[in-house]
């Protein structure tokens, strides 16, 4: 006999199928050329991604004619939606006087001192064009400021794909008490020595880390608010204590905001008055092209000047190229804070939307998030570190699967772990038309829970 929940499946999946037939074509063809038919593992989900065309404000179209409301935004890299007319034009006539010249470039010092002045806690800074790069240089730049090698991650923190970022990109589900460091395939095993790894919200067990590591940590590095394991906010006070403690400690502080910088002017720390020692950034400082920067207390990022003995070095081809950067101040200046507030507005009204379309459901599920960024926790208490979020993801695997479906299916494109973006380029009204779309695909939703994950059910 057939459950429910394979029949919704089948539903489900034959709507999305005869939509994207095109995807699927495409689909097939690049899985000769491309692992998997994708050069992205973020982007895959089964049976595959769709093929998006092109992208105009808060919508994209895809290769079947279909149209979507962008509630993604690449992953949070997008801040004005898709191609914004200022930050195309600036982009394509820095293009057009050509894109880099292996020397200097005002447009380099004028980028810098945007961000300089935004950010308080931002006094030097360099570029490099991924967040990944951007984690990577501002630990280097801890340990060589400290002189000592050992860093703290988060269990489950996600600070992009060089070999100690990957460190616990999955937490430790196993463990009792304190998460053990484990890396995945392909990363050596040796960069366990220079990790240590603490669950995200606990005071406590960062303390007891650091003492224990006393004068070896060069620094820690966090999220304020832990974006890929479901935008975990940080439980009131941790974030000051964890400031306290590393002052105290005499160890550096710093904050990856490669995407919590959207929800202020000036980023997560000068709203939230909490200045660490280094700050990542990336994603919307780009304008949509490939971005990441580093800085913080200028004594530290001297440590890059290359008139200081043994300075270190920071090579990369395409480090602060033009056109990213003249995208990116166009984006920035379009980004003031009135701006941010209208948009963090706009996110506001989509979670307490979407929680009153989970109420009128009757489903136990919780959005975590702030501002424009929302991530959906099945169960009634939204979990406090990444072990728990995953825990949770895992257990509902097929509620996640099947709301990303029909949301799809009803021209709404989102993360298909369950993460909501907006941009500036949305109104009040396409969010509407986006919860309309989440009370639909919930509807969907509600007889696959009652058979099958009943906890959930609220009446
Ligand atoms: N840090 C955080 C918090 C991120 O979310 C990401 C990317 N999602 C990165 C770093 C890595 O950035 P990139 O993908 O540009 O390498």
């Amino acid at each position: 006999m057939t459950t429910i929940l394979e029949r919704t499946k089948r539903t489900v999946l034959d709507e999305y199928l005869s939509r994207t037939r095109r995807s699927a074509e495409l689909d097939k063809r690049a899985r000769a050329f491309l692992p998997g038919g994708d050069t992205r593992t973020t982007v895959y989900f089964a049976p595959y991604p769709v093929y998006m065309e092109r992208g105009r404000g808060c919508r994209l179209y895809d290769c079947d004619g279909n149209e979507y409301l962008d509630f993604l935004n690449n992953y949070t890299s997008h801040i004005h939606g898709h191609a914004h007319p200022a930050v195309t034009e600036a982009g394509c006539a820095a293009m057009g006087r050509g894109t880099i010249f292996g020397s200097p470039a005002e447009i380099h010092m004028a980028h810098a001192a945007h961000l300089c002045r935004r950010i308080p806690g931002l006094e030097s800074i360099r570029y490099c064009n991924s967040g990944t790069e951007a984690t990577m240089f501002a630990l280097r730049a801890a340990r060589a400021f400290t002189g000592r090698d050992l860093v703290v991650k988060m269990d489950g923190g996600y600070h992009g794909s060089h070999d100690v970022a990957e460190v616990n990109l999955i937490p430790d589900l196993e463990s009792e008490g304190l998460p053990r460091p484990r890396v995945e395939r392909g990363v050596p095993a040796c960069t366990l020595e220079g990790v240590l790894i603490a669950p995200f919200n606990d005071l406590e067990a960062m303390e007891e880390l650091l003492t224990r590591n006393k004068g070896r940590v060069a620094g820690v590095i966090v999220e304020p608010i832990m974006g890929a394991s479901g935008l975990l906010n940080p439980a009131p006070g941790y974030l000051e204590g964890l400031r306290q403690m590393t002052e105290s400690l005499d160890v550096l502080l710093i904050f990856d905001e490669v995407i919590t910088f959207r929800l202020h002017e000036g980023g997560y720390q000068t709203r939230e008055g909490i200045a660490p020692d280094l700050t990542a950034l990336g994603k919307i400082i780009g304008g949509g092209l490939p971005v990441g920067a580093f800085g913080g207390r200028a004594e530290i990022m001297a440590v890059y000047d290359p008139n200081q003995p043994r300075s270190v070095g920071q090579g990369g081809t395409f480090n602060g190229n033009n056109a990213t950067l003249a995208a990116g101040l166009a984006t920035l200046k379009l980004y003031d804070q009135a701006a941010c507030d209208r948009l963090n507005g706009l996110g506001d009204r989509f979670r307490q939307g979407f929680a009153r379309a989970l109420e009128g459901a009757g489903i136990a599920a919780r959005l975590t998030g702030q501002g424009s960024l929302a991530s959906i926790h099945w169960g009634g208490v939204p979990p406090q570190n990444a072990r728990q979020a995953v825990a949770g993801a895992r257990s509902h695997a097929e509620l996640v699967r099947l709301l990303h479906l029909c949301l799809l299916n009803r021209g709404v494109h989102t993360a298909a772990r369950g993460m909501y973006v907006l941009s500036t380029a949305l109104t009040e009204a396409e969010v509407d038309q986006a919860l309309e779309a989440v009370r639909e695909s919930l509807e969907v939703l509600r007889p696959v829970v009652e058979e099958g994950w009943p906890l959930l059910l609220t009446r």
